[in-house]
């Protein structure tokens, strides 16, 4: 388990799930309100790329890994 958090702007998403389908371990869709959420509290080790080319790929750039 890495150090990194993951957190999503959900005002400013746009549903769009590019964020599920490069890293499923750390993002989900919120059916009902069309947004992405992150599922676990830290980013798993084997996730952390995938984490980070879900942040290049956000087209609105509203995730942050800290
Ligand atoms: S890639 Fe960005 S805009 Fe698209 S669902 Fe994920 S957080 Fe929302």
């Amino acid at each position: 388990m890495s150090a990194l958090v993951a957190t999503i702007n959900e005002s400013e998403c746009i549903g769009c799930g590019l964020c599920v389908d490069t890293c499923p371990e750390v993002f989900a869709m919120y059916e009902s309100q069309n947004v992405a959420k992150v599922i676990v509290e830290h980013v798993p080790d084997e996730a952390v790329d995938a984490c980070h080319d879900a942040v290049d790929s956000c087209p609105t750039s509203v995730i942050s890994l800290g």
